[in-house]
Protein backbone atom coordinates (compact mmCIF):
# COMPACT_ATOMS: atom_id res chain seq x y z
CA UNK A 1 0.00 0.00 0.00
CA UNK A 2 1.21 3.49 -0.87
CA UNK A 3 1.01 5.19 2.54
CA UNK A 4 3.02 8.17 1.32
CA UNK A 5 0.27 9.24 -1.08
CA UNK A 6 -2.27 9.17 1.78
CA UNK A 7 -0.39 11.73 3.90
CA UNK A 8 -1.86 15.21 3.39
CA UNK A 9 0.50 18.19 2.98
CA UNK A 10 -0.65 21.45 4.53
CA UNK A 11 1.30 24.49 3.37
CA UNK A 12 2.23 27.17 5.94
CA UNK A 13 0.92 25.29 9.03
CA UNK A 14 1.32 26.00 11.93
CA UNK A 15 3.27 28.97 10.55
CA UNK A 16 4.54 30.30 7.24
CA UNK A 17 7.25 28.26 5.56
CA UNK A 18 6.34 24.94 7.23
CA UNK A 19 4.92 22.18 5.07
CA UNK A 20 2.99 20.17 7.66
CA UNK A 21 2.50 16.42 7.20
CA UNK A 22 -1.09 15.71 8.22
CA UNK A 23 -1.53 12.06 9.26
CA UNK A 24 -5.28 12.27 10.02
CA UNK A 25 -5.92 11.26 6.39
CA UNK A 26 -4.11 7.97 7.10
CA UNK A 27 -5.73 7.35 10.51
CA UNK A 28 -9.28 7.71 9.16
CA UNK A 29 -8.62 5.22 6.36
CA UNK A 30 -9.38 1.78 7.83
CA UNK A 31 -7.08 -0.19 5.51
CA UNK A 32 -4.23 2.33 5.71
CA UNK A 33 -4.34 2.60 9.52
CA UNK A 34 -4.20 -1.17 9.99
CA UNK A 35 -1.47 -1.51 7.37
CA UNK A 36 0.63 1.18 9.07
CA UNK A 37 0.41 -0.42 12.52
CA UNK A 38 1.22 -3.86 11.07
CA UNK A 39 4.24 -2.47 9.18
CA UNK A 40 5.55 -0.83 12.35
CA UNK A 41 4.90 -3.97 14.40
CA UNK A 42 6.86 -6.21 11.98
CA UNK A 43 10.07 -4.33 12.76
CA UNK A 44 9.61 -4.90 16.50
CA UNK A 45 8.26 -8.45 16.84
CA UNK A 46 11.59 -10.07 17.78
CA UNK A 47 12.44 -7.49 20.44
CA UNK A 48 10.31 -8.74 23.35
CA UNK A 49 9.07 -5.22 23.99
CA UNK A 50 7.67 -4.58 27.48
CA UNK A 51 6.59 -0.96 27.07
CA UNK A 52 5.82 1.44 24.23
CA UNK A 53 6.32 5.09 25.19
CA UNK A 54 4.52 7.72 23.11
CA UNK A 55 4.79 11.53 23.40
CA UNK A 56 1.67 13.70 23.37
CA UNK A 57 -0.41 13.73 21.27
CA UNK A 58 0.16 11.95 17.97
CA UNK A 59 2.50 9.49 19.68
CA UNK A 60 -0.60 8.23 21.51
CA UNK A 61 -2.50 7.63 18.27
CA UNK A 62 0.16 5.34 16.86
CA UNK A 63 1.85 4.11 20.05
CA UNK A 64 -1.26 2.69 21.75
CA UNK A 65 -2.47 0.48 18.86
CA UNK A 66 1.12 -0.65 18.29
CA UNK A 67 1.46 -1.64 21.96
CA UNK A 68 -1.84 -3.55 21.74
CA UNK A 69 -0.66 -5.37 18.60
CA UNK A 70 2.67 -6.34 20.23
CA UNK A 71 1.15 -7.31 23.57
CA UNK A 72 3.16 -4.54 25.30
CA UNK A 73 2.11 -1.86 27.79
CA UNK A 74 1.71 1.80 26.82
CA UNK A 75 3.14 4.79 28.71
CA UNK A 76 2.24 8.41 27.81
CA UNK A 77 4.70 11.31 27.85
CA UNK A 78 2.93 14.63 28.36
CA UNK A 79 3.31 18.38 28.61
CA UNK A 80 3.68 19.70 32.19
CA UNK A 81 0.78 19.48 34.62
CA UNK A 82 -1.25 16.84 32.77
CA UNK A 83 -0.18 13.64 34.56
CA UNK A 84 -1.84 13.05 37.96
CA UNK A 85 0.80 11.06 39.87
CA UNK A 86 4.45 11.81 40.71
CA UNK A 87 6.50 12.57 37.58
CA UNK A 88 10.03 12.84 36.25
CA UNK A 89 10.61 15.70 33.82
CA UNK A 90 13.05 16.90 31.19
CA UNK A 91 13.52 20.31 29.63
CA UNK A 92 14.49 20.72 25.98
CA UNK A 93 15.42 23.50 23.62
CA UNK A 94 13.00 24.88 21.06
CA UNK A 95 13.79 27.35 18.30
CA UNK A 96 12.76 30.09 20.76
CA UNK A 97 12.93 29.16 24.47
CA UNK A 98 12.44 25.78 26.10
CA UNK A 99 9.72 23.23 26.66
CA UNK A 100 9.19 20.44 29.16
CA UNK A 101 7.98 16.84 29.03
CA UNK A 102 6.84 14.61 31.90
CA UNK A 103 6.36 10.91 32.55
CA UNK A 104 5.09 9.09 35.64
CA UNK A 105 7.98 8.11 37.91
CA UNK A 106 6.63 4.56 38.35
CA UNK A 107 5.86 4.06 34.64
CA UNK A 108 8.96 2.02 33.85
CA UNK A 109 10.89 -0.50 35.94
CA UNK A 110 14.68 -0.88 35.65
CA UNK A 111 15.63 -3.34 32.89
CA UNK A 112 12.35 -3.17 31.00
CA UNK A 113 12.66 -3.14 27.21
CA UNK A 114 11.17 0.04 25.84
CA UNK A 115 10.36 1.33 22.35
CA UNK A 116 9.67 5.02 21.74
CA UNK A 117 7.01 5.72 19.11
CA UNK A 118 6.01 8.99 17.47
CA UNK A 119 4.31 10.00 14.25
CA UNK A 120 7.17 12.03 12.80
CA UNK A 121 10.93 12.55 13.17
CA UNK A 122 11.98 16.14 12.48
CA UNK A 123 14.99 17.40 14.51
CA UNK A 124 14.72 14.50 16.96
CA UNK A 125 14.40 16.81 19.99
CA UNK A 126 11.10 15.42 21.27
CA UNK A 127 12.16 11.79 21.15
CA UNK A 128 15.68 12.49 22.44
CA UNK A 129 14.13 14.06 25.55
CA UNK A 130 11.76 11.10 25.89
CA UNK A 131 14.73 8.71 25.80
CA UNK A 132 16.34 10.66 28.66
CA UNK A 133 13.24 10.14 30.82
CA UNK A 134 13.18 6.40 30.09
CA UNK A 135 16.87 5.97 30.86
CA UNK A 136 16.57 8.00 34.08
CA UNK A 137 14.10 5.34 35.26
CA UNK A 138 16.44 2.50 34.20
CA UNK A 139 14.54 1.41 31.08
CA UNK A 140 16.43 0.01 28.10
CA UNK A 141 15.54 1.72 24.80
CA UNK A 142 15.66 -1.13 22.25
CA UNK A 143 14.31 0.87 19.29
CA UNK A 144 12.72 4.14 18.21
CA UNK A 145 9.95 3.91 15.63
CA UNK A 146 8.34 6.62 13.50
CA UNK A 147 5.70 6.65 10.82
CA UNK A 148 7.37 9.55 8.96
CA UNK A 149 11.01 10.68 8.80
CA UNK A 150 12.00 14.08 7.41
CA UNK A 151 15.48 13.02 6.29
CA UNK A 152 16.65 16.52 5.34
CA UNK A 153 16.51 17.57 9.03
CA UNK A 154 18.91 14.76 9.96
CA UNK A 155 17.20 13.93 13.27
CA UNK A 156 18.86 10.50 13.12
CA UNK A 157 22.18 12.10 14.06
CA UNK A 158 20.82 13.04 17.50
CA UNK A 159 19.53 9.46 17.92
CA UNK A 160 22.60 7.71 16.49
CA UNK A 161 23.12 5.49 19.55
CA UNK A 162 19.76 3.79 18.94
CA UNK A 163 18.03 1.69 16.31
CA UNK A 164 15.75 4.09 14.43
CA UNK A 165 12.93 2.82 12.17
CA UNK A 166 10.62 4.78 9.90
CA UNK A 167 7.99 3.67 7.39
CA UNK A 168 7.86 6.70 5.06
CA UNK A 169 10.75 9.07 4.29
CA UNK A 170 10.67 12.55 2.77
P1 LIG B 1 11.19 17.07 16.52
O1 LIG B 1 11.18 17.06 18.01
O2 LIG B 1 11.73 15.80 15.92
O3 LIG B 1 11.84 18.28 15.94
O4 LIG B 1 9.67 17.21 16.05
C1 LIG B 1 8.84 16.12 16.00
C2 LIG B 1 7.59 16.38 16.80
O5 LIG B 1 6.87 17.46 16.26
C3 LIG B 1 6.68 15.17 16.76
O6 LIG B 1 6.09 14.98 18.04
C4 LIG B 1 5.65 15.51 15.72
O7 LIG B 1 4.37 15.10 16.10
C5 LIG B 1 5.69 17.03 15.60
N1 LIG B 1 5.77 17.47 14.21
C6 LIG B 1 6.66 18.34 13.68
N2 LIG B 1 6.42 18.57 12.39
C7 LIG B 1 5.35 17.81 12.06
C8 LIG B 1 4.62 17.59 10.83
O8 LIG B 1 4.90 18.12 9.74
N3 LIG B 1 3.58 16.72 10.90
C9 LIG B 1 3.25 16.09 12.04
N4 LIG B 1 2.20 15.23 12.01
N5 LIG B 1 3.90 16.28 13.21
C10 LIG B 1 4.94 17.12 13.21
Amino acid sequence: MDLKSKIRNIKDFPKEGINFKDITTVLKDKEAFRYLINQMAEKLRDKEVDIIVGPEARGFLIGAPLAYELGAGFVPVRKPGKLPAETVSVEYELEYGTDKLEMHRDAIKPGQKVVVVDDLLATGGTVHSTVKLIEELGGEVVAISFFIELEFLNGRELLKDYEVNSIVKF
